[in-house]
């Protein structure tokens, strides 16, 4: 067998394992299996590229071997120690050194084409000038999304008045410094290419500064997308299949999860990237001084539920912070052992991540058919006896439906409103993520059980036990 015919097909069987893993991301059971094949595809082609080298060029062993060691114990010292609260920020901070790669490899191209090292026609230098723009964007806004959603950057503090006219100008301002380092050719220099770096750097901060509140789950989804972009534009630089193939699944996928983003926040892209965001709900109704939640004993609301025939929970970020997955699901098997019918609504921007909410529940063994998607549970609430909104916040404030000034309207919405009562576990009346006071806790059907949610669900089993 050649070396090309061995590394196609060691290519070809990593792609498939992609594609397969892939699919087999979609369903909870397959998930575990379905990220081990697409790693093992990985590694069977990143074994291929270092044994058979393309175009003979001997593979330099020391560097890469050094660069996989550090990057490796690194990036398993970040996986295994971070909380799973933090899991988000770590994602989005993965996803931004996958951008500052493709940086790397185009500014290191660059330096070849300008040493006069390499020859590179205008297709090439055109791929290549993209590849450093896509990674930069991706980079800096992903920095600054890890930023934003671990709370150390507050949005108010990082957006200025008109920013989005700021940033049409970046955009003029890049479009024609590619236009000029393009036109120049090899004369240009690398100084010149390294300031359209440094402008796209600064701009793809300034991309997501003003991006914020609800909005988050888009621009993550987003950078998502250009991340496995610049992958792709990589492989093409290097003309490397699984590259090509790896980087085109990313950002397909990236793109087709911004769509379901922009959707379940009823906003068009367009709108989300320079409609910015109120994030303080400054004009939002706050939560009137004369108004009083009133509160539930956890024994009351024990009660309460095993006497219900229907019960849907609504998980939130909450959730994930007081790890009460695993306590839910025991509550949920009480109360199924009591002929209780239960059932989990999950928001599809619920937590902090996409897909977040059905992560937690998985974990717990929740059986995946007890989750109901946003539609489903809208139709569902007005026959249900008790919604338990458990540390969710933004995906069930009327706000969205009912008040045209508050940030967060036009965004479907969790109506749990509609049910027959509603029992909030949360620890406080704080807002949630999008900053802005819920009039749900106010409602003549909501009671409020204050406290650590896993301790309040615990108490709650206690009480069906006790009951
Ligand atoms: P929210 O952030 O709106 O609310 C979470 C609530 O959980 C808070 O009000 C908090 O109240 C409560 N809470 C926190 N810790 C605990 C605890 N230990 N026990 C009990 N309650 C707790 O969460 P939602 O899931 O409703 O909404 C998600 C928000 O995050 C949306 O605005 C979404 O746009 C945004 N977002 C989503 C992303 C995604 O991809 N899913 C990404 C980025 C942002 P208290 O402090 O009083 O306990």
């Amino acid at each position: 067998m050649s070396a090309t015919f061995t590394l196609n097909l060691a290519y070809l069987v990593g792609a498939l394992a992609f594609v397969i893993g892939l699919r087999r991301l979609s369903s909870p059971d397959t998930a575990r299996r379905g990220n081990l094949l697409a790693g093992f595809g990985m590694g069977l082609a990143i074994l291929a590229t270092l044994v058979y080298p393309t175009e003979g060029a001997p593979n330099n062993f020391g560097w890469i071997l050094g660069g996989m060691a550090v990057g490796g114990i690194l990036g398993w010292l970040f996986a295994t120690r971070v909380q799973m609260t933090a899991m988000p920020q770590l994602v989005s901070i993965f996803n931004g050194f996958g951008g500052a790669c493709a940086v790397a490899l185009a500014t290191v191209e660059l330096s070849h084409f300008y040493t006069g090292e390499a020859s590179m026609g205008g297709g090439q230098l055109l791929v290549v000038l993209f590849t450093l723009l896509i990674g930069a964007v991706a980079f800096t806004g992903s920095l600054l999304a890890y930023l934003k959603l671990d709370g150390k950057v507050n949005d108010r503090n990082v957006t200025l008045p008109g920013h989005s006219m700021i940033n049409i100008v970046f955009l003029v301002v890049i479009l024609g410094l590619l236009g000029w380092v393009f036109w120049q050719g090899a004369s240009g220099g690398m100084l010149w290419a390294m300031i359209l770096l440094v402008v796209t750097l600064i701009y793809g901060f300034s991309f997501v500064a003003p991006i914020g509140g609800a909005d988050m789950p888009v621009v993550i989804s987003l950078l998502n997308a250009f991340t496995g972009l610049s992958a792709a534009t990589a492989g093409l630089i290097y003309n490397n299949q699984i590259m090509l193939v790896g980087g085109i699944l990313v950002g397909a996928s990236g793109t087709i999860l911004t769509v379901l983003m922009c959707r379940a926040m009823n906003r068009s892209l367009l709108n989300v990237i320079i409609g910015g965001f109120g994030g303080g709900g400054a004009a939002a109704k706050g939560a009137d001084g004369e108004q009083v939640a009133k509160e539930v004993t956890s024994t009351d609301a024990a009660i309460q539920l095993k006497y219900s025939d229907s019960v849907v929970v609504v998980p939130g970020y909450g959730l994930a912070v007081a790890q009460a997955q695993k306590v839910c699901k025991e509550l949920d098997d009480l109360l199924s052992e009591e002929g209780v019918e239960v059932k989990y609504a999950i928001h599809p921007v619920a937590g902090r991540m996409p897909g977040h909410m059905n992560v937690l529940l998985a974990e717990a063994d929740v059986p995946y058919p007890k989750l109901i998607d946003l539609d489903d549970a809208n139709g569902l609430f007005s026959s249900t006896d008790v919604v338990i909104v458990v540390g969710a916040n933004d995906v069930v404030n009327p706000a969205a439906l009912d008040e045209p000034a508050s940030p967060i309207y036009g965004m479907p919405v969790l109506e749990v409103w509609e049910a027959k009562n509603i029992i909030v576990l949360k620890r406080s009346m704080s807002p949630g993520y999008a900053g802005i006071q819920n009039q749900l806790f106010f409602h003549p059907k909501t009671r409020m059980l204050f406290g650590d949610a896993k301790a309040s669900i615990q108490a709650l089993v206690q009480g069906v036990k006790a009951g």
